[in-house]
């Protein structure tokens, strides 16, 4: 059994940390004696068929845009098909922006995204920027938060979780982040997934099954990983 990770745009989209997430998902793999391979998906690149794991960070307005060419068309059906065949994902931000129909950004052309969540994305007169606490199937997640795009879910979507603290998809209807089969996207970096544990196991689970069958991850002791995520909430409970 191996885990191969598929970092999509680590070059031109890796803002706020978000590198973190894919040391985290290749150490809880490799913790439990899994081994895990890294594979980054650049400008060009095609999506390779043997990845099960996918990771697409955040970016700017404009770095999006060339990201956002590269992804329509073939290679943005072959992502969306690997999702349907059960490969995990997660994006943050800009990534998951364009993971959606399409994302509007100020006073530029609209970017095209791949429609794997019914989601649209347009930039907003204010930057969202702090931490962000959400309740969700995995419990509490928190992390930070800094865009100006505003997502709103279509009825094909279900958001991620409820915002408690910040402002999550758009400030207005509660919700963070949107789900598809074992695809998440959210605003949260920091990054989310090394004090997110629950997290980070889901999705290795879920991409590992893919290939594998039933998949029951070895518990880990999280220490760090609790205390790390109890001292951001005490953050954003304090800048509430
Ligand atoms: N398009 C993003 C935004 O809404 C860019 C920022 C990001 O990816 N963090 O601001």
């Amino acid at each position: 059994m191996k885990l191969t990770i598929g970092w999509l745009y680590a070059a031109t989209m890796n803002i706020y940390g978000d590198r973190g997430n894919v040391i985290a998902l290749r150490r809880r793999a490799e913790w439990r004696g899994i081994p895990a391979e890294v594979h980054e998906i650049g400008l060009g690149d095609p999506i390779p068929p043997d990845v099960d794991l996918f990771f697409w960070g955040g970016g700017q307005d404009q770095e999006q845009d060339a990201v956002a060419r590269d992804m329509a068309g073939d290679k943005g059906k072959t992502l969306r098909a690997a999702v349907d065949d059960g490969a995990a994902l997660l994006a943050v931000c800009g990534g998951y922006q364009l993971l959606g129909h399409e994302f509007r950004p100020h006073a530029a052309a609209p970017q095209p995204g791949i429609g794997l969540f019914d989601a649209v994305s347009i930039a907003g007169p204010e930057r969202f920027i702090g931490n962000v606490v959400v309740d969700s199937q995995w419990g509490e997640l928190v992390g930070f938060e800094n865009h100006s795009g505003l997502t709103t879910l279509g009825p094909g979507a279900q958001p991620m979780g409820r915002v408690r603290i910040g402002r999550g998809n758009n400030g207005r209807d509660g919700t963070e982040g949107a789900i598809y089969r074992n695809a998440v996207g959210c605003y949260l970096h920091g990054s989310v997934l090394p004090k997110n544990p629950a997290l980070a196991d889901w999705l290795i689970a879920r991409a590992l099954e893919r290939r594998h069958g039933h998949v029951e991850l070895e518990p880990l002791p999280t220490p760090l990983e609790d205390a790390a995520r109890e001292s951001a909430i005490a953050r954003a409970k304090a800048t509430r």
